[in-house]
């Protein structure tokens, strides 16, 4: 009954826990910036193994700290004329790559040319796979007035999921060149969602401007890669972007959970300067195959530069970032956050796993090495999940409910432990039949007092009982009744002392009385009171009828009758016998 008790408890103190957990933000914030923590760690781990291999079809034209340099000796400033890109376009267009896209954004600005804009502008209208971006931002209205965008840049979007989008909805936008505007719909954004801490792990896949939805850059890319061009896309109920065959599991916010393949570096890298020369047809060591590649354009120079931290490192270029998302959707590689359902589901049976281990294995060491080792499993199952599934398997939330288990099994185990101890330590010293404590218990006890009122120079005293002519009650009523007046007499012995007196049954119908702090007068006045109250009393018998029983009694005090337990026993023996020499049903040995 009291262990059922116990684990009903624990298992409602686990439940308000948990819902605790779950409903305060501030502390499931927490627990989820924890989280993001060791999904950056899982994917380093990954990352150093060389566990998934970027994919040899991208490649990064780099306008790095060397091409900057060279633009400004060459042409003076920066931003590059536009006519350049122009030129490198063409001289690229000869290798037929699948795609050149731009993480830059072409915009209006003071040093525009416009003879040299024109060309770019050409430039996008003669390629089909030439792709830009675009950024949207919440700038106020009296800044800017918010564009209106060609409708061939938007993305249908049939939304089936519970995501509202509403984190990913922009009420301005940073245009581009209205010639490159007009020329292609090829056109893509690179806005980047950060988590709370700074760090991008997700990206948008598409964002909401004026009811409309618009794709990612690298989306943009992606479909045109891989030829899934479509009128319009789902998302589904389980929070999808579908792609034909592909599902691209987007987070609550409505990010994708970008998989990483390398520190920054990854992909091959050519400074833009090599491809300049070479356009001018001047001697370069470039030696590169753009046949069939997806060329991405974007600044790494430390002036430009387009930083971004991410698991794989906190010196990330923008446009790497670009190149890994293209590649996540192209290879389908993006990690697929579980449920926060499954978790808290896992997390309750790795609790329930740990609370029974707990309750069952005796040696708390063992108990813990389990626990242990349950938790170790299912870090290892969590790191080769996101290995070969691309699986993010929560370990923050497992790892509360695991210890919390422990604690709370382990707390409940001790209050059961010690309510078993306190039972067997009545049954080892209480006798069953007058509920007195035991013989043993006495001898104990008696020694202790000796042994302190030695110490402390104080006395005690010690009353032995002996029921009268118990063996003719016997053979008169019978034993059914002889126990019952064994128990009445006891009850009427504890009534009749201090609540501090040791009322034990010494043995068959004898009993005896350990009254601490007690000199002799008061023993034997008590032992007299004892006497009385016995002789007055009347005892119920087994057939329900009333008796008289009488008892005598014998009084030894420490230290005037004897310094150790043997010697005060013998003492109130001898004094019993006089009693019941003297005729019974009364204290023996006074003067
Ligand atoms: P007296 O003490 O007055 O000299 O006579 P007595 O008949 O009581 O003698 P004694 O103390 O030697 O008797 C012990 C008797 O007590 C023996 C047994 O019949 C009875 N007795 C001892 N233990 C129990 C018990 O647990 N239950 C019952 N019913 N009787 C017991
Ligand atoms: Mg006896
Ligand atoms: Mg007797």
């Amino acid at each position: 009954m009291f262990k059922k008790l116990s684990y009903a408890l624990g298992l409602v103190i686990f439940a308000v826990f948990a819902f605790l957990i779950l409903k305060s933000a501030n502390l499931s914030g927490f627990i989820d910036s924890i989280e993001n923590r060791t999904f950056d760690l899982r994917q380093s781990i990954l990352i150093n193994q060389g566990a998934k291999k970027a994919s040899e079809d991208i490649v990064i034209v780099a306008i790095d700290d060397a091409t900057y340099e060279y633009i400004l000796d060459n042409f003076g400033e920066w931003p590059l004329p536009r006519d350049m890109y122009a030129k490198i376009i063409n001289y690229l267009e000869k290798q037929s790559p699948r795609a050149i896209a731009f993480d830059l954004m072409f915009v209006k600005s003071l040093k525009s040319q416009n003879q040299a804009d024109e060309e770019l502008v050409n430039a996008f209208k003669k390629y089909s796979n030439i792709f830009t971006s675009m950024n949207f931002d919440n700038q106020s209205e009296d800044l800017r007035v918010p564009p209106e965008l060609p409708e061939k840049l938007t993305l249908k979007v049939e939304n089936k999921s519970k995501i509202d989008f509403s984190g990913l909805t922009f009420t301005n936008c940073r245009t581009i060149l209205e010639g490159i505007l007009n020329a292609t719909s090829n056109i893509g954004l690179i806005n980047v969602s950060r988590s709370d801490d700074g760090i991008l792990r997700t990206m948008p896949l598409v964002v909401k401007y004026k009811d409309d939805f618009y794709p990612q850059l690298a989306l943009k890319v992606s479909l045109n890669y891989l030829g899934e061009l479509s009128n319009t896309y789902e998302i589904d109920k389980r929070s999808n972007f579908v792609i034909a065959d592909k599902k691209i599991y987007l987070d609550r916010e409505g990010g994708a959970i970008l998989n990483w393949y390398g520190p920054a570096g990854t992909y091959t890298y050519i400074p833009m300067y090599q491809l300049i020369k070479a356009v001018n047809g001047q001697k370069t060591d470039l030696n590169y195959d753009f046949t069939n590649k997806i060329i991405y354009f974007g600044t790494t120079a430390a002036s430009l530069f387009d930083i971004k931290t991410v698991p794989a490192g906190k010196i990330y270029p923008g446009v790497e970032v670009q190149a890994t998302y293209v590649n996540n959707i192209i290879d389908n590689n993006f990690i697929r956050k579980v449920d926060r359902g499954y978790t808290i589901a896992l997390s309750i049976l790795l609790a329930l796993l740990i609370a029974s281990v707990v309750s069952r294995v005796n040696s708390a060491y063992t108990a813990s090495m389990v626990c242990f080792s349950s938790y170790f499993i299912y870090l290892m199952i969590a790191y080769y999940a996101m290995k070969y599934e691309n699986l993010w398997l929560e370990l923050v939330y497992p790892l509360i409910f695991s210890i919390f288990a422990f604690t709370c099994a382990y707390i409940i185990k001790y209050l059961i432990k010690s309510r078993d101890f306190e039972q067997q330590y009545k049954l080892a010293t209480t006798d069953g039949l007058t509920e007195l404590y035991n013989h043993r218990y006495f001898q104990e006890q008696i020694r202790m007092h000796v042994e302190n009122s030695k110490r402390y120079n104080s006395n005690f005293s010690l009353i032995i009982i002996d029921i009268d002519f118990f063996k003719k009650f016997n053979d008169n009523f019978g034993h059914q009744s002889g126990d019952a007046v064994l128990r009445q007499v006891a009850q009427t012995l504890k009534r009749n002392v201090r609540a501090t007196d040791i009322v034990c049954r010494y043995g068959g119908e004898e009993m005896s009385i350990i009254l601490p702090n007690t000199g002799k007068d008061v023993a034997v006045s008590t032992a007299q009171k004892i006497c009385e109250r016995v002789a007055q009393h009347k005892f119920k018998l087994a057939n329900g009828k009333d008796t008289n029983v009488t008892i005598s009694l014998g009084v030894s005090t420490f230290p005037f009758d004897g310094d150790t337990a043997s010697s005060l026993i013998d003492s109130a023996d001898k004094r019993l016998y006089e009693a019941k020499n003297n005729g019974r049903n009364q204290v023996g040995g006074i003067d």
